[in-house]
């Protein structure tokens, strides 16, 4: 129908990918329960309402990709940061130490019901000290009559308190205009340095399982440069590196070189060193351990690449320690744990003998290639209209939901969207991402698919 249509141009056109580098990074920092996550859902609201429907988006992830007045960003939510997984507390200014690093902007949030505490007095003298751009939100005034609590907030010294109730959506759009006047246009701190066109690889695993080593071999091998990203604030260096005839741009080593230990919440760590690496990279190379059993840790790791959208080549290290049985049971460990990435190239490796390194490369450009595969929508659409008609989606409820169009939103990864009649059920879309993959590959890029139903 002509509504159809202009749904779907509609769609076509907002769903262009910036090539103009990594968005921006806005942090939202504060004390527990000043409304930080509130506020994040409120941000996110928009955002939500255009793309219902997208697997993977978990609450608990630490960045989302947000949208405000037509300019994108992603938003680091602290929400939660003060338990770790591992049950550690943190103390409300190492997590904002962090953030703040992390971050191009900062929105920091104080319950203005409470006024300043101890608390967010050292949070300031942080934010001070950091030299970025921060937006202050009194956050939790519900009312006119509650704003005069909001002023008494200019005595922090970060300049205007803004007036904001989270819960009610009040006074969060100013504070957002505002937020946006003070945030650059492509983020420093996620950055892919000067658009060099050098593709971004993110060395990623858990402690011990050779992501320095490898490092060193590839760099010891080979030229290299080492990056230090202009305005930043602690050591987030990248290294260019030549391999296979060509540059790479393997971010975030610092983090791997320096090799800090913390003991108080080491995993809390490492996942948000993951998780910015995996901001500034394209692909991400996850090393396992090939001698010890694939952990939890491992699949964790893994998932935020797939949920990051990145694309992925799983490399098995330590190669040179297995023998012949413990061969056999890696092989029946990957068949088991890692059936849902089983679409990411494998490679098996030796950081320390060098053992098939070379392999790396020929596997990370399959896995960027796919995922900047764009498939032309009429070509989509027939491949899609023959997948159906040879298996339909099943009849619920006397109704069978059909599908309308296909077509593919983005690249990088290949996101594409279903346009239906009615539900289309989880079991049903996941045997529609096989049968693509079987038909297009996408080898080493996760590929979503969303649904928009036509009421
Ligand atoms: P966080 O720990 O900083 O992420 O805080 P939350 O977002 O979880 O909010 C803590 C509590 O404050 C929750 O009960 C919220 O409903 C409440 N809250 C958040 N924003 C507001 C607000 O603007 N007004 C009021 N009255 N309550 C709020
Ligand atoms: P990272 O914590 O992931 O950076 O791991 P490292 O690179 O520091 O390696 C941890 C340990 O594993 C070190 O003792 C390395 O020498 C060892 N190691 C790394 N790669 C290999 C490998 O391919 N074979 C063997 N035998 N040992 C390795």
């Amino acid at each position: 129908t002509p509504e159809d249509r202009a749904l779907i141009e509609g769609f076509q056109e907002r769903d262009e990918e910036p090539l103009d580098g990594p968005l921006p990074v806005v942090a939202i920092v504060g004390r527990p329960n000043v409304g930080k996550s509130t506020l994040v859902n409120r941000v996110l609201r928009r955002r939500e309402a255009v793309v219902e429907d997208v697997p993977g988006v978990t609450r608990d992830r630490v960045a989302y990709e947000a949208e405000w007045a037509g300019r994108r960003f992603t938003l680091l939510d602290t929400g939660g940061w003060e338990a770790t997984p591992e049950g550690v507390f943190l103390k409300v200014a190492e997590q904002a130490e962090v953030a703040i690093e992390m971050a191009d902007a900062v929105l920091f949030v104080v319950d203005a019901m409470v006024g300043a505490t101890d608390d967010d007095e050292a949070v300031v003298r942080l934010l001070r000290r950091s030299g970025k751009p921060v937006v202050l939100v009194a956050n939790k005034v519900d009312d006119l009559h509650q704003e005069a609590e909001a002023a008494a907030l200019w005595n922090l010294g970060l300049g205007q308190p803004w007036p904001v109730s989270a819960l009610h959506g009040r006074g969060s759009g100013d504070v957002l205009d505002a937020m946006l006047d003070v945030l650059p246009e492509v983020s420093a701190v996620a950055s892919q340095g000067p658009s060099d066109g050098l593709r971004r690889v993110a060395l990623l695993g858990r402690p011990n399982v050779g992501k320095s080593s490898l490092l060193n071999k590839l760099a010891r091998e080979e030229r290299v440069v080492v990056d230090d990203v202009a305005g930043t604030t602690r050591d987030p260096v990248d290294e260019l590196i030549e391999l296979g005839g060509r540059w790479w741009r393997f971010v975030d080593t610092a983090g791997i070189r320096r090799r800090v230990h913390q003991t108080r919440g080491a995993d809390f760590y490492a996942s948000l060193r993951t998780q910015t690496a995996l901001e500034k990279a394209e692909v991400a190379v996850v090393l396992i351990d090939a001698e010890e059993s694939v952990a939890e840790q491992d699949l964790r790791v893994i998932t935020q690449v797939v949920e990051s959208g990145r694309a992925l080549v799983v490399a098995f290290n330590k190669w040179d320690l297995l023998d012949e049985e413990r061969r056999y049971y890696l092989e029946r460990e990957i068949e088991r744990e890692l059936v849902q990435v089983q679409w990411a190239p494998r490679v098996n490796i030796s950081a320390r003998t060098g053992r098939h390194v070379d392999k790396l490369v020929p596997a990370l450009e399959t896995a960027l290639e796919s995922w900047d595969t764009r498939v032309p929508t009429s070509r989509l659409n027939s491949v899609v209209g023959e997948i159906v008609s040879g298996h339909p989606h099943p009849v619920r409820g006397g109704k069978q939901p059909r599908i309308l169009f296909v077509t593919q939103a983005s690249t990088r990864p290949p996101r594409f969207v279903v346009f239906a009649s009615g539900f289309i059920e989880a079991g049903y879309r996941r045997f529609l991402e096989r049968r693509l993959r079987e038909e297009f590959g996408f080898e080493g890029s996760p590929v979503e698919i969303s649904v928009r139903v036509r009421e």
